[in-house]
């Protein structure tokens, strides 16, 4: 297949094109290295070049205070179930969760390993539907930290608002959100994602941590475990992921060029829209996110027949729309438009409904 298809995978997922072409063409030799950026050393002049650009543009690009530390790990968001608690739950070993999705749950129950977990809210009543609503006095007030899922990737919904805490340190899994929308780096004590959703290949963690929570891991954590250990060492203690990292920073750079991420945001709500706008008016398809907790990165929406659905999605892929089916646990169809599906992707995706809505209504 010589043409591009238009991919709706929820990660690893699309990555702006012109991103992919730069790193083809320096694939043989890299900024004159007469080496691949694949073979490069992590000590070298020229991949710390590449690592203090990556850091410095997202610092830009998020806006993120002097007093945050830019880490790039492994282990992906799923590592920082376990090490979020292994360094923040140290105080009085308390921590509130709120359970939006599959993810959030699976943070929670990873947490409590570590100390004394209480779920201040849910919304599983409604399958996960949407975000429920909290006040500071819902949470513990000696709690360590507030976990909270800012965009459900399965279920479809983010937050439109960040949830006050008061005092409580906030802790968030911003995997499938991540440069898409801007948000107040400062009302968080830590925003770890996975970049295989909107930044990078598979393979790259990012973690943003404020300095003083550093330091607050007890002895015996394991030394890869301990935020301080790649803070103190620029994520470079051991071997980073340093081809992801090398993409991530095409990316930030491209970003940069592209209206940053206000820019973003402004396309994301614009494909977004007109996609929710479309469901909304169609009385063939429905979409089970409440429209005050609606994702911009992933459109869940249904049929509701589930021999139309599996239809669909096959029928999709003929027409070159991939990856469309939704996840087991919320059935019907996603699509997950991260910032670089273009409007195009969008547009080509509502004629295909209009087309299956007319032949199979
Ligand atoms: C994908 C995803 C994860 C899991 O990420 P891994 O990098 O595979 O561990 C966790 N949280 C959210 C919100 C996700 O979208």
């Amino acid at each position: 297949m010589s043409k591009r298809v238009y991919n709706f995978s929820a990660g690893p997922s699309m990555l702006p094109p012109p991103v992919l072409e730069q790193a083809a063409r320096e694939m043989m030799n890299f900024n004159e290295t007469g080496m691949s950026i694949l073979e490069i050393s992590h000590r070298s002049k020229a991949f710390d070049a590449v690592i203090l650009a990556a850091e410095e543009n997202l610092r830009t690009l998020m806006h993120i205070p002097e007093h945050y530390k830019v880490l790039f790990l492994q282990g992906g968001a799923t590592l920082q179930f376990s090490m979020v608690p292994a360094n923040l739950l140290t105080g009085t070993r308390k921590a509130d969760y709120i359970l939006t999705g599959v993810w959030a749950k699976k943070a929670a129950e990873e947490a409590k390993k570590y100390g004394d977990i209480r779920i201040a809210a849910t919304s599983e009543d409604a399958n996960f539907s949407y975000i429920p609503k909290t006040r500071p006095a819902d949470f513990r007030a000696d709690a360590d930290y507030v976990h909270i899922t800012l965009n459900n990737t399965i279920f479809g919904t983010r937050y439109a608002e960040i949830p006050d805490t008061g005092n409580i340190p906030l802790v968030a899994d911003f995997s499938s959100g991540i440069l898409s929308e801007e948000i107040d780096v400062s009302k968080f004590a830590l925003i770890y994602a996975g970049a295989q959703k909107n930044v990078a290949p598979a393979g790259l963690t990012i973690v943003i941590v404020r300095e003083d929570f550093l330091g607050k891991a007890p002895s015996e954590t394991p030394i890869y475990f301990n935020y301080k250990t790649h803070a103190d060492n620029g994520s470079m203690y051991n071997t980073p992921p340093t081809w992801c990292i090398y993409i991530a920073g095409e990316v930030f750079k491209y970003l940069l060029a592209h209206g940053g991420v206000a820019g973003a945001e402004e396309n994301n709500k614009a494909k977004a829209g007109l996609l929710y706008d479309f469901i909304d008016a169609s009385a063939f398809y429905y979409a089970p996110a409440k429209p005050d907790s609606r994702s911009l990165m992933n459109v869940v929406f249904r049929i509701g027949d589930e021999q139309l659905e599996k239809k669909f999605v096959a029928e999709a892929k003929e027409n070159e729309l991939i990856d469309l089916n939704g996840h087991r646990l919320a059935g019907g169809m996603r699509a997950s438009i991260y910032n670089a599906m273009p409007m195009e992707g969008i547009e080509a995706l509502i004629t295909f409904m209009k087309k299956y809505e007319e032949e199979n209504q």
